[in-house]
């Protein structure tokens, strides 16, 4: 992995990843596709919305197909067709998420799988061994995420843990042949996350992300967060904010000088017909939109824009046509990652305060109804 840093605006970086399957741009917007697949979409249309890299899910891969069937197929690139980077999560999110079904202890996890009620036991050797397998350009530490309301005593315990975690990984990782990257956990208090970021620095990692945000705290206690512990990660290295998030929780993450970003929200959104554009939302299946017949937004080079109007995309939510899940997640995931683009341009050119504060206006505005 190679990481350069081409130009700055205030903390905010315009950077070119190098990684195994190609180059991205960042700061970069990673779809989910959680079982080796962007929901209601093909490779060729995840590429067309202008992503450049996607994120899968290592315990959810590891349970259906499983690695024997991934493996076989020629890792998960080959299996799912798609040609750029991957970045696979390491199964430390589900620790949180499946808590009522798993145990921990220091050593690892274990599971109940959501499907058959199997077992699956993650250590953090286990947790590096399947992404390898996979073949993610970019794996992730195993870490334990508490909750965001759990009290400081069990967030401590979760970053000792996390800290273990992250050097078995590192061991295990070894050289590769892609990034491994180690996860800051320490909740909302500054002092944790320093301790557990510098615990990191001393192993090493090719980039940093920032775990256990957009877990349920306010976007003003996430930048305070950003704001404390950013100044105190490695230039030189990428700086991902997992599973965030709105549009504009990205524009004040990169406005703090974060590159990578992932989150479920446009493509789950798009599939229940909540659609972002520059002028804010468009809840679709409002029947004001029964007869509108302007595109959802009217400059989106998407295909449901230039081909459709809102009115035809309400009626095909309504009667469940599967068309519609394909062509709003394609909105969606065009509108991310223009904006994305929208601010790499801006820091380019040096006017992302400028950017930043049209950008707000703009989504204050409400989008019109004909
Ligand atoms: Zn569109």
């Amino acid at each position: 992995m190679r990481f350069e840093r081409l130009a700055t605006d205030g903390r905010a970086r315009l950077g070119c990843l190098a990684l195994g399957h190609g180059q991205i741009d960042t700061p970069a917007f990673m779809p989910v596709g959680t079982y080796g697949a962007v929901k209601a979409l093909d490779p060729t249309d995840v590429a067309t919305t202008g992503t450049q890299m996607i994120l899968g899910n290592t315990l959810h891969l590891a349970l259906r197909p499983g690695l024997e069937v991934i493996g076989r197929m020629g890792g998960l690139h080959a299996f799912m067709g798609w040609r750029g980077p991957i970045l696979t999560d390491s199964g430390g999110f589900q620790v949180m998420s499946l808590a009522h079904r798993r145990s921990i202890d220091d050593d690892g996890v274990t599971f109940q799988a959501p499907v058959d009620g199997r077992r699956f036991r993650l250590t953090p050797e286990r947790a590096v061994g399947i992404q390898q397998e996979l073949g993610s350009d970019i794996a992730m530490v195993l870490d334990q995420c508490p909750s965001y309301l759990a009290p400081r005593e069990e967030i401590e315990t979760a970053m000792r843990r996390s800290q273990l975690w992250a050097e078995r990984c590192r061991r295990a990782y070894g050289d590769g042949p892609g990034a491994l990257f180690g996860i800051v956990q320490g909740g909302v208090d500054p002092d944790l996350r320093r301790r557990s970021f510098e615990a990191l620095a001393s192993l090493g990692f090719e980039g940093y992300a920032v775990g256990g945000l957009a877990i349920g705290e306010s976007a003003p206690t996430r930048e305070a967060v950003l704001d404390a512990l950013i100044p105190l990660l490695p230039e030189d290295r990428p700086r991902y904010l997992m599973g965030v998030g709105k549009p504009a929780d990205l524009v004040a993450a990169v406005c703090r000088g974060i590159d990578l970003f992932d989150c479920v929200l446009p493509t789950r959104n798009g599939r229940n017909a909540h659609l972002f554009t520059a002028t804010g939302v468009v809840r679709l299946r409002n029947s004001r939109y029964r007869f509108d017949e302007s595109p959802i937004e009217p400059d989106c080079p998407c295909p449901a824009c230039r081909h459709h109007s809102r009115a035809y995309l309400h009626h095909l939510d309504r009667i469940g046509d599967p068309l519609s899940l394909r062509l709003l997640t394609l909105h969606n995931l065009t509108y991310y990652q223009r904006l994305l683009a929208r601010l790499r341009e801006a820091i380019r050119t040096r006017c992302l305060g400028e950017c930043a504060a049209d950008f707000e206006r703009q989504q204050r505005s409400g989008p019109a109804v004909r």
